[in-house]
């Protein structure tokens, strides 16, 4: 299309929609076009800002009459930034983000284009939670479809085990709600396969109940890593299921809440969350917070959308981000020697490594049961070399391959595909592992023509 087709073409698309379409040139373009990662710089054809469901139906229908590349954008909070594409129709539900509790069914209704802070706003009015990451400004989208693990998964397993359906605008524009009862495979590979199979324009979570948590960051200097990863890797999956405790390096803020003394420090830290019951809480604890010789126990009672709001300020939209993961079965020896040479050499003051524990209720649920394909490994693994100054994103991309292909022998062969930058077929292959075949399955009858391919892209079995 020429450009004058095409701005006539997006206007007309435009009449029929209640949320705008951006075009370049549009005042709000560069602010509808800037995804979390500043990284990521794509200037796509136009971006359908979608107000409710028909708005989707219509921009995927127009999008397939005009041939044309389609990105599909929730919180926007992707590392390899695939909510936006050079040259696409960007179909945004950013404006989408109503939520419904249901206070006596405990379930939980979300919009496609909801952030997880909107989500534990409105569930803790009620008492409930749904799992999902350690950031309130990640998308429930993205999040979700990828698996979505953080300080609930032990005990309540990943996002997708409380994923009761969820509405999709499919390839072809016809609208399908896929649960266990109706569309189960496509329920099935909702639940780890991706943006692949189609707009989810809104999710039913089951909600748990969680109120108070006792929780907050133990920090050890850098010196300690190897000790107190051994000692973590032994302990942390003999407690009960009430208490996760994600391992990480990184460099204490130079700021309140922590104490001056500590500014700028390097740190191996574990962030314990506890969801029991409150009396229980000082005995449960009382193994984690004896150990070793901290310089700062931070563990404190908070409400939870309080600890998951709680790194939200600290990575505010903007920073460089550099990503590399992998799935682990165990943390060997070799491994914490590369964490302990790594982690003393964290390039910037926000890069940092997390190890995220898949075990209790992840591993209840069976291998095959969903499209999430590591459910037996031990550890989910995510290195980020992070900075404000674009000046340093080729050290902190520099620091994040070198440390990866420093670990990589020792992991289970693939990475979760939410923490995957732009990294080619056999990565994306290795990362679904044994579920790659049944999803490309599930994707010929979806999607044959790949409409959907700017993800972690399954490709239509042939
Ligand atoms: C700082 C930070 C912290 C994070 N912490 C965690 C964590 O604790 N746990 C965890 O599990 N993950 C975490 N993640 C990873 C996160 O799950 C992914 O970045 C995820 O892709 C974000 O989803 P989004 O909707 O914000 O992304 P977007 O960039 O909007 O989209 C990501 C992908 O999902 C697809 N997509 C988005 N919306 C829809 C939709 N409505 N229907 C169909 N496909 C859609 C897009 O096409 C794209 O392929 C974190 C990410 C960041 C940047």
């Amino acid at each position: 299309m020429t450009t004058t087709a095409q701005t006539a073409a997006f206007e007309a698309l435009a009449s029929g929609m209640r949320g705008p379409v951006i075009q370049p040139g549009d005042e709000g373009y560069d602010a509808a076009r800037a995804v979390y990662n500043a990284m990521i710089d794509r200037r796509p054809a136009a971006i359908a800002r979608c107000a409710d469901v028909a708005d989707v139906i219509t921009a995927v229908r127009f999008a397939g009459e005009h041939d044309l590349t389609v990105s599909v954008r929730g919180g926007g909070h992707n590392a390899a930034g695939l909510g936006v594409w050079d040259d696409a129709l960007v179909i945004d539900l950013s404006a989408m983000r109503g939520i419904r509790v249901d206070p006596a069914a405990k379930t939980v209704r979300a919009q496609g284009g909801c952030v997880w802070a909107d989500v534990d706003h409105a569930t803790g009015a009620f008492g409930l939670a749904v799992p999902s990451g350690i950031l309130g400004s990640t998308g429930v989208a993205g999040l979700t479809l990828g698996g979505g693990t953080g300080h609930l998964s032990r005990r309540f397993g990943l996002t997708i085990d409380n994923l009761l359906s969820a509405d999709v605008v499919l390839a072809d524009g016809s609208f399908v709600t896929a649960s266990a009862q109706e569309h189960p495979d496509l329920f099935w590979a909702l639940r780890g396969g991706g943006g692949n199979f189609g707009v989810v324009t809104s999710f039913k979570f089951r909600g748990q109940d969680v109120g108070t948590v006792v929780a907050g960051p133990v920090f050890y200097d850098i010196a300690d890593t190897s000790g107190v990863m051994r000692w973590y890797r032994e302990v942390q999956p003999s407690l009960p299921e009430e208490l996760n405790g994600w391992c990480a390096l990184l460099t204490i803020p130079p700021g309140p809440p922590f104490p001056e003394p500590l500014w700028l420090r390097k740190v191996c830290g574990i962030v314990w969350s506890y969801t029991g019951p409150a009396e229980r809480a000082d005995e449960v604890l009382a193994p984690v917070r004896g150990f070793g010789s901290p310089v700062l126990d931070a563990i404190m009672p908070m409400p939870y959308p309080v600890l998951q709001g709680m790194f939200d300020a600290l990575f505010p939209p903007g920073l460089q981000w550099y990503w590399r993961a992998d799935f682990f079965n165990q943390i060997p020896d070799q491994a914490i020697a590369v964490h302990q040479e790594f982690g003393e050499a964290l390039p910037t003051m926000l890069s940092t490594m997390h190890l995220y524990p898949v075990d209790g209720a992840v591993h209840r649920v069976g291998a095959e049961s969903t499209a999430f394909a590591y459910r037996d490994a031990g550890w989910n693994g995510v290195i980020v070399g992070v900075d404000p100054d674009p000046a340093n994103a080729g050290k902190i991309k520099d620091w994040t391959v070198r440390y990866w292909e420093a670990l990589h022998p020792t992991s289970a062969g693939g990475a979760y595909v939410n923490f995957m930058m732009d990294e080619g077929t056999d990565r994306v292959r290795a990362s679904y592992g044994r579920n790659y075949d049944r999803l490309a399955r599930v994707k010929t009858v979806y999607d044959p023509g790949n409409f959907f391919r700017i993800n972690q892209n399954v490709t239509p079995a042939g």
